[in-house]
C-alpha cells in the first residue's frame, strides 16, 4: 500500500482522485496547470532592444 499526500492540501490522498484527496484539489491543479500556460506568452521581439545607429 503506497500513501500518497495531496500536493495541495497535505492530506492522505483518495484512490479516487490520486494523487490528490478530493475533486477539489484536482481541479485546483489543474487550473493551476491552466493558468501557468496562460501565462506563457509569445516573447515579442525585442525591437527596441538593437539599434545599430544608436551611436556613430
Ligand atoms: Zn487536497
Amino acid at each position: 500500500m503506497t500513501r500518497v499526500k495531496c500536493p495541495i492540501c497535505k492530506k492522505p490522498a483518495e484512490a479516487k482522485w490520486l494523487p490528490f484527496c478530493s475533486k477539489r484539489c484536482a481541479d485546483a491543479d489543474l487550473g493551476h496547470w491552466l493558468a501557468d500556460d496562460y501565462a506563457i506568452p509569445g516573447e515579442p521581439a525585442p525591437a527596441d532592444a538593437f539599434d545599430p545607429s544608436a551611436e556613430d
